[in-house]
């Protein structure tokens, strides 16, 4: 594992390696999505880290990668905070999302979610919708319990971080969420809500990866970036099978969410470390399981399983209310062009994203005008218990 090169980097740098990789290819979610390249991205970056604030390596127990850090903030304000990152999502989400670039705010912010129990990506993105809303007039300094909330202000992430953990004041709003907040907020608010089936979407904009939006879309659990991630595919411009791709169509991209869905449920299934699967293959993963369980399962049958997976919980979803109709996306990805970088003028289509869904849902077996798992499927895959009465 250690002798390819992405392991090998991811095992220097860490996640925080993505932020000017993101930046540069306009995926980095900047002041709420508003635009996807951050000028001020270098600071927030590894080598930022790796020189001033890392002091060694971290990793899971028995993983020869190593890709966690453990950092501390040595001057200023924040001197002698101690904590475990900082991870890409929470520089993208924390950092760049709120229009910050002092990486030990951030750092300090971190620290705080991970002592309170907070997501950083939810968090993040929570308080940079605030900070737009406060900016746009839709909420005013009597509404935030007097904090300004503009974009670039560690100040404000900290003590919104703060009054969240808390539910004080505004922060007993912001603790319910985006959807929540902005569903509150009137119409105004909710058009430049990001957030997919109630999660908030996490640090890559579809705009310029439009497989990720169909990823997005159909996650299980909303707005998730680790259930597929076909943006690789797209910024090299080529298909797993070799296929020529152009980075901003939806060509192959049914094809490649499903494959990666598939094949992702299956590691979880074995509690695999998503950061390794592209390197460890479904071949050897088979082996593994059946080297340790005795099964002896091919790798067909391996992907298989995550299919199972998949379709087990589409209807458990379906059970719960949920349908094609809850498959979309936050409107500004829909809407609004992005406004500057390599892919300045790109948006995803309504009709772009109905045209992947249809694909998808012919694909998983699934009924296209509904998203529920046909009857045929789930008996094909053993599943006949799960056929809703
Ligand atoms: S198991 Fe995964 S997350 Fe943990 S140290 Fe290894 S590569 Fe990193």
């Amino acid at each position: 594992m250690l002798r390819n090169e992405t392991i090998r980097a991811r095992k220097r740098w860490g996640t925080a390696r993505t932020i000017t990789l993101t930046s540069d290819q306009d995926l980095l979610p900047t002041r709420n999505f508003q635009e996807a390249t951050f000028q001020e991205a270098d600071s927030l970056s590894a080598e930022v880290l790796e020189k001033k604030f890392w002091i060694k390596h971290k990793a899971c127990h028995g993983c020869p990668v190593n890709c966690g850090k453990l950092g501390v903030v040595r001057t200023g304000a924040y001197a002698g905070t101690v904590v475990e990152g900082v991870e890409y999502e929470t520089l993208a989400l924390m950092g760049a999302n709120c229009g910050i670039a002092d990486y030990e705010a951030v750092a300090y912010a971190n620290m705080l979610c991970d002592k309170y129990g907070l997501d950083t990506i939810s968090t993040g993105n929570v308080i940079a919708f605030t900070m737009e809303c406060y900016e746009k007039g839709i909420l005013t300094k009597e509404d935030t319990s007097g904090v300004e909330c503009r974009f670039g202000s560690s100040k404000a992430l900290i003590e919104l971080v703060k009054h969240i953990t808390f539910r004080e004041g505004i922060g007993n709003q912001l603790a319910e969420g985006v959807k929540r907040l902005a569903e509150k907020l009137g119409e105004k608010a909710e058009k430049i809500a990001l957030q997919v089936k109630g999660l908030e979407t996490p640090g890559y904009d579809p705009r310029s990866s439009p497989g990720l939006g169909l990823a997005y879309a159909t996650a299980d659990r909303g707005g998730c970036h680790t259930r597929a991630w076909p943006t690789s595919y797209e910024m090299s411009g080529k298909a797993p099978d070799g296929t020529v791709i152009d980075r901003f169509s939806t060509v192959k991209r049914a094809e490649i969410v499903k494959a990666q869905q598939d094949y992702g449920a299956a590691v979880d299934c074995l509690v695999g470390c998503w950061f390794v699967r592209g390197t460890v293959g479904k071949e050897l993963y088979a082996q593994m399981l059946n080297a340790a369980t005795g099964i002896e399962m091919t790798v067909e049958e391996f992907t298989r399983l995550g299919e199972r997976v998949w379709n087990l919980v589409r209807m458990f979803n379906v059970r719960e209310g949920f349908t094609r109709k809850d498959d979309v996306l936050p409107q500004r990805f829909l809407n609004e062009p992005l406004p500057s970088g390599v892919a300045k003028g790109q948006r995803l289509t309504k009709q772009q994203l109905e045209q992947m869904l249809d694909e998808y849902f012919t694909l998983r077996g699934w009924d296209k005008n509904t998203g529920v798992p046909t009857k045929e499927k789930l008996k094909e895959l053993g599943l006949e218990f799960a056929v809703l009465q």
